[in-house]
């Protein structure tokens, strides 16, 4: 299976995500799947004119092209020319090179939230009117359109993450080699459900202090910082908690709010990314398929019933009250 990827306008964190593997042999590992990368601007010998005639080759159809994955947003300024980036050496603007290569390509893979929805490129004021490749933010349309469809008849996969997770990356190649990545494999904003169906919420080892809302206050504390640091774990898709990073880690194992980075739109919460909006002292953003008012008498319940050690660690940077050892009788 043939692969091209691009780079746009990220900060190219996908790509060393993608390198973070857990494999000994990346590249091995992929050609074992029958994964071929035509040209990668980080991987490949290729350069100047040799690259080039490797896209150009796509383009004419000489190259079969599986698969275009993109990394980082599609910049449309000046004006919808495109030419805030244009492809060294071309005289041509990414945008086109983009639109071109996915009108040939049998599937379209944006990799990492910038070339899903925009990301971080697109927030603010966005001078370069940066999109992503089918969606801006949570609106269908970006650079292709919301009726785009690749050859194969599937929108554009949106492998979502800021950055995406390797093992999310390489799935998503090894199902498309595979012939198993169907329109049903997709969730309602084409992330691939076999990681967008789970919350980060999901394995999360703070989930003993979201029970009982015992709430971290500062950023070493042990606690769920749904309350009071802007955590949005339970309302993020993404299996971060269930398949840690590098075989270890996770944002809210390390003390990191989620900021919900596989969702449109997440650059521009709207407050400061470790704080958490409230009103009446309730959090604006409740967890996903949960009713307010459930929430608020949970909350109150739970808070009744916290144990002191759940409370007393959840303020504290390590263990201070230790589980206690109960006498069972048995031998
Ligand atoms: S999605 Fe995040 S990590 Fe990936 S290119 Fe964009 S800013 Fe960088
Ligand atoms: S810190 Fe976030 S992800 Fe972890 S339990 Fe609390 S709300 Fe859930």
């Amino acid at each position: 299976m043939n692969v091209l990827w691009l780079q746009s306008g990220g900060c190219g964190g996908c790509t060393m995500s993608m390198l973070c593997a857990e494999t000994p042999d990346l590249l091995g590992m992929l050609a074992d799947a029958d994964i071929h990368f035509l040209w990668h601007p980080s991987l490949s010998e290729e350069s100047g004119s040799e690259a080039v005639s490797v896209l150009d080759r796509c383009v004419s159809g000489e190259l079969p092209l599986d698969v275009l994955c993109v990394e980082g947003s599609l910049l449309r300024g000046p004006n919808g020319t495109g030419r805030f980036h244009m492809l060294a050496g071309t005289g041509t603007p990414m945008i086109e090179w983009v639109s071109k290569l996915a009108a040939r390509a049998r599937h379209t893979m944006a990799v990492g939230t910038c070339a899903a929805f925009g990301g971080v490129t697109s927030g603010g004021l966005n001078p370069t009117d940066a999109c992503g490749l089918q969606y801006e933010g949570a609106t269908p349309g970006g650079l292709l359109g919301a009726d785009f469809r690749s050859g194969s008849g599937l929108p554009v996969i949106n492998v979502a993450g800021c950055p995406t997770h390797p093992d999310w990356v390489i799935e998503s190649l090894m199902a498309l080699s595979m012939g198993e990545m169907g329109a049903e494999a997709l969730d309602e904003v084409g992330r691939p459900r076999f990681y967008a169906d789970h919350l980060v919420h999901h394995g999360c080892s703070r989930n003993e202090f979201y029970e009982f809302k015992a709430s971290a206050e500062k950023p070493s504390d042990m606690g769920c910082m749904m309350e009071h640091m802007g955590c949005k774990g339970t309302q993020a898709h993404a299996d971060c908690n269930l398949r840690p990073w590098n075989g270890n880690g996770s944002c809210t194992s390390g003390g990191y709010p989620c900021i919900s980075c596989t969702e449109p739109g997440f650059e521009e919460p709207g407050h400061p990314f470790a704080e958490t909006p409230k009103v009446s002292g309730i959090p604006i953003g409740l967890p996903t398929d949960m009713p307010k008012a459930w929430f608020v008498a949970l909350a109150a319940l739970s808070k009744s019933a916290t144990p002191k050690r759940v409370r007393v660690n959840a303020t504290s940077d390590h263990t201070v009250i230790a589980p206690a050892n109960r006498k069972t009788g048995l031998k």
